[in-house]
């Protein structure tokens, strides 16, 4: 099972404002020329703070539901 998933940023639809970085709780954000990249792949929690406060949409954390037949 893949436990190291990041939120997915859609750089074409960011424009670099920086909310989702100085919101971030774990500090798993940092801004680049072309948006915000991860420091660390295991500091993000998946709490979807980024995905709720992006005016843009931009940042999405996207889940998968599985279970053990
Ligand atoms: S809040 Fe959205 S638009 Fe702003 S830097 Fe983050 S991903 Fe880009
Ligand atoms: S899901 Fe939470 S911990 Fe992960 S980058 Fe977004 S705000 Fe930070």
């Amino acid at each position: 099972m893949d436990t190291n998933r990041n939120p997915e940023i859609n750089t074409n639809l960011c424009d670099n404002c920086g909310i989702c970085v100085e919101n971030c709780t774990e500090n798993a954000l940092h801004l680049e020329k072309q948006g915000p990249v991860f420091n660390s792949p295991n500091t993000c929690t998946y709490c979807a703070i980024c995905e709720e406060i992006c005016p843009l949409h931009a940042i999405r954390v996207p889940y998968t539901v599985s279970w053990k037949a």
